[in-house]
C-alpha cells in the first residue's frame, strides 16, 4: 500500500549540478559505486554508534551489511544496508539539498576541463557523493526506513527531470537501497559495463580496505 506520490522541484543548483552528472566526460565514472558504498558504510556506523546510546531503540545489529545486487536483464543495481536509514524529512533535507556553497565553484572548475584526479578530488571534497550515481543511471530510486520508524519512503528522479518524486510506504526493511537504472551498456567499452559481476567485484575490493562492514554480492545470471 502506498500513499499518494509528490512531486517536487530541485533547487536551481542541484539541477544545474545533475545535468553535469548526467552529460559528465569524467571518466572515472566507478567513483559512484565509491560513493554509494562510502555512504552505506556510514550508515551503519550511525546505527550501531545509535544503537549504544539509545537502548530502547529496537533494532537487529548482528548482521550489518552492505549488499550489491543485480539484475542484469533490467540492468539494475541496487546498493542495500541495513544501516541507520533516513526519515521522510532526512530524505529530502539530505538528498534533495545541496551543500550549496561548493556547487558553483565546482561546476566552473569541472567545466574548465580539470584532470581526472582533481575533478575526483573535487567531487569528494564538495560532498556531491549521491548525485555521483547520475553519471551511470538514467533512473535512481532512492527506497529507506530510519531505525524506529514504522513507514518508509522512496525518492526517484530520472535523468533529465527538473525534480523528484517522495512516496512514502507503509512496508520497507530498515536501512537504505538505492537501485540505478544503469544506462545502455556501449558495446566498445565493456569496462563500463556495471552489471558485470567481474567490475563490480574490482571496485569493491580497490576500495573495501576503508570499509569496516561487509560487502556481499548477488548476480542474477540471466
Ligand atoms: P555526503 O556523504 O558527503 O554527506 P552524499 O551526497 O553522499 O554526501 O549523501 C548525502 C547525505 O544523505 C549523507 O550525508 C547522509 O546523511 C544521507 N545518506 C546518503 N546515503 C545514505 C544511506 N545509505 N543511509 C543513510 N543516509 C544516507
Ligand atoms: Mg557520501
Amino acid at each position: 500500500m502506498t500513499d499518494h506520490v509528490e512531486q517536487l522541484e530541485f533547487q536551481a543548483e542541484t539541477h544545474q549540478l545533475l545535468e553535469l552528472m548526467i552529460h559528465s566526460v569524467y571518466s572515472n565514472k566507478d567513483t559512484f559505486l565509491r560513493e554509494l558504498i562510502s555512504n552505506a558504510s556510514d550508515a551503519l556506523d550511525k546505527l550501531r554508534l545509535e544503537s549504544f546510546r539509545d537502548k530502547d531503540l529496537e533494532v537487529d545489529t548482528s548482521d550489518l551489511h552492505i549488499e550489491l545486487a543485480v539484475d542484469t536483464e533490467n540492468r539494475i543495481l541496487t546498493v542495500r544496508d541495513n544501516g541507520i536509514g533516513m526519515s521522510r524529512d532526512e530524505v529530502i533535507d539530505l538528498i534533495g539539498t545541496l551543500a550549496k556553497s561548493g556547487t558553483a565553484e565546482l561546476r566552473k572548475q569541472l567545466l574548465d576541463g580539470k584532470s581526472d584526479a582533481a575533478a575526483e578530488e573535487l567531487i569528494g571534497q564538495f560532498g556531491i557523493g549521491f548525485y555521483s550515481t547520475f553519471m551511470v543511471a538514467d533512473q535512481v530510486t532512492l527506497t529507506t526506513r530510519r531505525a524506529g520508524e514504522a513507514t518508509a519512503t522512496r525518492w526517484e528522479s530520472s535523468a533529465g527531470s527538473s525534480g523528484y518524486t517522495i512516496e512514502t510506504l507503509q512496508d520497507a526493511p530498515q536501512g537504505t537501497s538505492v537501485s540505478l537504472r544503469l544506462k545502455p551498456a556501449d558495446p566498445e567499452d565493456h569496462l563500463f559495463d556495471y552489471t558485470q559481476e567481474w567490475k563490480l567485484r574490482e571496485i569493491v575490493k580497490k576500495y573495501s580496505d576503508f570499509i569496516a562492514w561487509p560487502v556481499r554480492m548477488q548476480v542474477e545470471r540471466t
